[in-house]
């Protein structure tokens, strides 16, 4: 379905961003990848995922806090892949802390990757999609761009403001074939959020399995992690042409997190 295209799937190395670059690989896209840490493990699983359709894989190393290394990262793009068809802005980090203990640099640092590198990847994204008349950006918020919990205040604002954006850019591009959404995740049990079940266990004082279990508990009724596969397939929905007119959504795949 997504032969010829090419998706960048910003922190792909691990987690929910791998996932999508997977599911997208299985339908035949291109893929770059973009993140820390190891590469040739996630670079080999895409090639695997895309194996059947001959795909490509590109992985560039740009840190997302950082324009001058989007801009070089989309120049890549450009420059070994013809461009991006499909954007998956996804890469995103986590503190928690009340608002009178936040760090500074951590508040800094959470807005310029989970809100302003989507800025970044999208200004530079959009004049060669609209040339094409063909495009899809794909924003990972979070059940947290929807509604907020205490201790978060830098990723809840940074993801509130990633879906306000998702928002304005769909309408930007409302009548071109270009179509912008956000994909809002309840808990998916990645690096991002083991670090906040151990964080749990040692501050209860319980196993980590107990704080796993307490961890959905408190918000997800399924008391299922959400998985990156499954968030994979609702981008693969997005990029299909049943989402042609699916525009400025923030769509939740939560376990029920938001119905409460
Ligand atoms: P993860 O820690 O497994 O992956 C994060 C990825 O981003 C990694 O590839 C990492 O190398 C990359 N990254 C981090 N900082 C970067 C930077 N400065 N520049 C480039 N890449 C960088 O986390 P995850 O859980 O897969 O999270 C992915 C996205 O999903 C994030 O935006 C997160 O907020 C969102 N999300 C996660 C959950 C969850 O429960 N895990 C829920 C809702 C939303």
């Amino acid at each position: 379905m997504l032969n010829g295209k090419t998706a960048l799937v910003t922190g792909s190395t691990s987690g929910i961003g791998l996932g999508m670059a997977n599911q997208l690989a299985a339908q035949g896209a291109n893929v770059i990848l973009n993140g820390f840490g190891d590469v040739d493990a996630p670079k080999a699983e895409v090639l695997a995922a895309g194996k059947a359709h001959g795909i490509r894989v590109g992985y560039h190393g740009a840190d997302m806090s950082k324009p001058a290394e989007i801009e070089a990262m989309m120049a890549y793009a450009t420059a070994e892949f013809g461009g991006v068809d499909i954007l998956v802005n996804n890469a995103g980090i986590q503190h928690v802390a009340n608002v009178e203990d936040f760090p500074v640099e951590k508040w800094d640092a959470i807005i310029a990757i989970n809100l302003s590198s989507a800025f970044h990847t999208m200004r530079l994204a959009v004049p060669a999609m609209r040339a094409k008349n063909w495009g899809r950006i794909i924003n990972v918020a979070s059940a947290h761009g929807l509604v907020a919990s205490a201790g978060k205040s830098a990723y809840v604002a940074a993801k509130h403001g990633l879906v306000g954006l998702t928002k304005s850019v769909a309408l930007e591009t409302a009548t071109t074939g270009v179509t912008v959404n956000a994909i809002c995740p309840g808990w998916v049990l990645t690096p991002l959020v083991q670090k906040q079940i151990e964080a749990k266990a040692e501050r209860e004082g319980v196993s980590v399995e107990d704080a796993q279990r307490g961890l959905l508990g408190e918000k997800q009724p399924s008391l299922q992690f959400v998985t990156p596969a499954q968030l994979g397939d609702l981008a693969v929905f997005l990029c299909s042409s049943a989402g042609d007119n699916v525009r400025g959504v923030a769509w939740n795949m939560d376990g029920g997190w938001l119905a409460q």
